[in-house]
């Protein structure tokens, strides 16, 4: 397996290579947008690991937007600022399939490069279908059977983190740790809470109940009809 890594920061992007390496991948390193544009073009990565922050005229969202126009189905993993929810947000919409707020556990880092590399590399459109349900994260529109929902950026992307993973089981604490902010410090009912609030937009909408209870463990967003 082939990893590239985009990232300006060299004790960063070295403890990245580092790592990597010794978990048996092979890594490239490079430090700017152009320098990545350069690497897909004449290696098949099968993942890509890319900060938001890149000098020179792209960022790192920027660049994996390119990347996704021009065809390139790539895994990628954005690393994003600690508190960026914004920037996590924004990271899904330019087309990255995962993000992770600096500072983070290097285990956590490998463990998520290695679930998208069992994922593989698919055509993944922008816009989020399941059944009559659609959601597009790039102009933040949720649509039941074309009507459009009113939702709350925080409902907005809670619905999102659900309808990339339908039919799975999601942990309370996955849901946390993907849809709130690492310095939110308070408990995990935040996200019964969001998950009531989603269900009566949903109901208000015509959409039928869609987000199962799993009891004692969390939810489950049902494959639509
Ligand atoms: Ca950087």
């Amino acid at each position: 397996m082939k990893l590239l890594v985009v990232e300006d920061d060299v004790r960063m992007a070295g403890l990245l290579q580092r790592g990597l390496v010794q978990e048996g991948w092979a890594v490239d390193v490079v430090g700017d947008a152009l320098d990545a544009r350069h690497a897909v073009a004449s290696t098949p990565y099968d993942a890509i690991v890319c900060d938001v922050g890149l000098p020179g005229p792209e960022s790192g969202l920027e660049w994996c937007r390119w990347l996704r126009e021009s065809g390139h189905w790539i895994p990628v993993l954005m690393l994003t600022a600690r508190s960026g929810v914004e920037d996590r947000i924004a990271g899904l919409d330019c087309g990255a399939d995962d993000y992770l707020g600096k500072p983070f556990a290097f285990g956590e880092l490998a463990a998520r490069l290695r679930a998208l590399l069992r994922r593989g590399e698919t055509a993944r459109p922008t816009t989020l279908v399941n059944g009559g349900l659609v959601l597009d994260p790039a102009e933040h529109q949720v649509r039941w059977q074309g009507r459009e929902l009113d939702l709350s950026p925080r409902e907005f992307a809670l619905l999102d983190y659900l309808m990339r993973r339908p039919g799975d089981v999601l942990r309370r604490t996955e849901i946390l740790d993907h849809v709130w902010d690492y310095a939110y410090d308070g408990t995990s009912n935040v996200v019964d809470v969001y998950i009531g609030y989603l269900r009566r937009r949903l109901q208000d909408a015509g959409c039928p109940e869609a987000i199962e209870t799993v009891r004692g463990v969390g939810y489950r967003l049902e494959v639509l009809p």
